[in-house]
């Protein structure tokens, strides 16, 4: 196949209808009959990625292979595809202006006064067929981010309405999200959100091909015909997305609603197969079955919003899985837990996890959770600051350094056993500065480490600017902190463990951006089974 086809998905009514979500469904279809597809994602903020962004803000930030600090959709678009994707993959508003300034800088528009069209338009409209002009995919799906009809949205409406008519026909398709609401009182859905909607699209030059309807309630033969013909989209493409009891189970509710059937006809392209879901439709059979449920505690600050965690989340769904449990996450907000109260709340907690995180906040509640799992037993897997919150936790409560801190916490502190890498001591700037992506790692091979592995060399995601510091490695792993992962080229500490434990594991990368429904996370599905062997050892001793 030689011509690159785009389709472009846009979002009325609301946000938060789950454009990513229909988007990596779609993807699965497309992927699963057997076309090279991809998913990227432009976003209208003006930050240049969202790597400065508060999780609170915008939810977890989730990093690439290449380093990118990009929007958590991206995550989905990973966990579905199983597919890495890059720095491409996520443009924001941010990027795309400041590229076209450092251009003008350098003179590249020849003394024309630049503008939003077209110079704006023309940067995103690039940005847009990156991916397909490497002739590694048969199908682009662009997901713009925000709402129709926001005015920080409109120059990238105007680049699709551009892109689909300089695309000609057949080669793209415009895909509508929007929200049919159900009114209690009135015991009625209701189709005006989405014709003003479709509208607000059509006086942008857009006309919708397929409407994708987001609702509470199965939508009626007479409902889908009204919305065909006020929106001005064939009856078959007026495709209902009724809620999911998983997010895993939208790509099977797209195939019965003939997502993909009418995307691949409006694109001229061949079915091919049905799509080979197999793998997939028995991960999905072993979530909704589980033998056995574990309650997992999570101790972080950002726990009031769940996205902050999301992709830690999603890997203990597919670890779940892989083990036939179901992973029941509690949030334990780390700034309200210390030595007093911290058995009550872990109270019937199963296993530990010690979250990512940045800043002082919250950190002592970490380090009191630490020693409690060390110490009674409790598998115990610390993730980047929760790897380094177990480091001090060692070098406080063993050796006796009592005022051991990472340097991001305490300048001061006589033990400084996290502290700052030489290079990143001058940087300045924020953004994009941190150990960012793909780093290689080796593991000692009598570890439980490579127990879970099976690798003597592995390459984990990076996103963190301290590090174990290595002056007192000798000291820490004669007390009998192990350090069994290491970076072959810094030498940099990657992992620690601790023997005589059910499980107790701390790494300095993350190992949750990873996990997919195909490839489940190798330390999640291991943390996750030890966490049933020990729960089930304790019932029946
Ligand atoms: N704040 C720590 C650092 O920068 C840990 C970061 C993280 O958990 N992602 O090193």
């Amino acid at each position: 196949m030689n011509q690159t086809k785009y389709i472009f998905v846009t979002g009325g009514v609301t946000s938060s209808l789950g454009k990513g979500i229909i988007a990596a469904s779609l993807a699965k279809l497309l992927q699963a009959r057997g076309y090279r597809t991809t998913i990227q994602k432009f976003d209208p903020y003006i930050n240049v990625d969202p790597g400065t962004l508060n999780p609170y803000e915008h939810g977890e930030c989730f990093v690439t292979d290449d380093g990118a600090e990009t929007d958590l959709d991206l995550g989905h678009y990973e966990r579905f595809l199983n597919v890495p994707t890059s720095q491409a993959n996520n443009v924001t508003t941010g990027r795309v202006y400041l590229s076209v300034i450092e251009k003008e800088r350098r003179g590249e528009f020849l003394g024309k006064t630049v503008q939003v069209v077209p110079h704006i338009t023309n940067e995103i409209k690039e940005r847009m067929q990156l991916l397909g002009k490497t002739g590694e995919y048969d199908i682009i799906i662009t997901e713009i981010g925000g709402t129709v009809g926001d005015i920080e949205s409109l120059p990238y409406i105007e680049s699709v309405r551009q892109l689909v008519w300089e695309l000609g026909e057949n080669n793209s398709i415009v895909i509508h999200l929007t929200l049919v609401p159900y009114l209690a009182a009135a015991g009625e859905l209701k189709t005006k959100p989405t014709q003003h909607s479709v509208k607000t699209l059509m006086e942008s030059g857009i006309k919708a091909d397929i409407l994708v309807c987001r609702t509470e309630h199965e939508l009626s033969d007479d409902l889908r015909q009204k919305l065909a013909l006020f929106c001005n989209v064939k009856r078959e493409a007026v495709i209902q997305s009724i809620d999911a009891s998983t997010i895993y189970e939208v790509p099977s509710l797209m195939l019965k609603e003939g997502l993909d059937v009418v995307a691949l006809k409006k694109l001229a392209l061949p079915e091919k197969s049905s799509p080979d879901l197999t793998q997939w439709n028995e991960f999905l059979h072993r979530l909704k079955n589980p033998k056995q449920t574990i309650n997992v505690g999570l101790v972080g600050k950002y726990v009031e919003l769940q996205d902050s965690y999301k992709s830690i989340l999603e890997a203990f769904i597919h670890a779940g899985a892989a083990n036939e449990v179901k992973v029941n996450v509690i949030s334990i907000h780390s700034e309200f837990t210390n030595a007093e109260n911290i058995s009550e709340k872990l109270k019937g907690i199963d296993g530990i996890l010690v979250a990512p995180g940045f800043g002082e906040r919250g950190i002592e509640g970490k380090i009191e959770t630490v020693r409690y799992a060390r110490e009674k037993g409790i598998p115990f897997f610390g993730i980047c600051l929760g790897m380094q919150m177990a480091v001090i936790e060692y070098a406080r409560n063993i050796l006796g350094y009592t005022d051991a801190n990472s340097t991001e916490m305490n300048l001061q502190t006589s033990y400084p056993v996290i502290s700052l890498m030489e290079e990143q001591k001058n940087i300045v700037d924020k953004g994009g500065t941190m150990r960012l992506g793909a780093w290689k790692c080796a593991i000692e091979e009598n570890s439980l480490a490579y127990k879970i592995y099976n690798k003597n060399v592995i390459s984990e995601r990076h996103r963190h600017r301290y590090e174990f510091n290595n002056e007192y490695r000798e000291l820490l792993e004669n007390a009998g902190l192990k350090c069994s992962g290491i970076n072959p080229d810094t030498g940099l500490v990657e992992i620690i463990e601790l023997e005589n434990h059910p499980f107790f594991i701390g790494v300095q990368y993350h190992p949750e951006y990873k996990s997919t429904v195909a490839n489940p996370h190798p330390i999640f599905v291991s943390f996750v089974a030890a966490i049933k062997k020990h729960k089930n050892n304790m019932i029946t001793a």
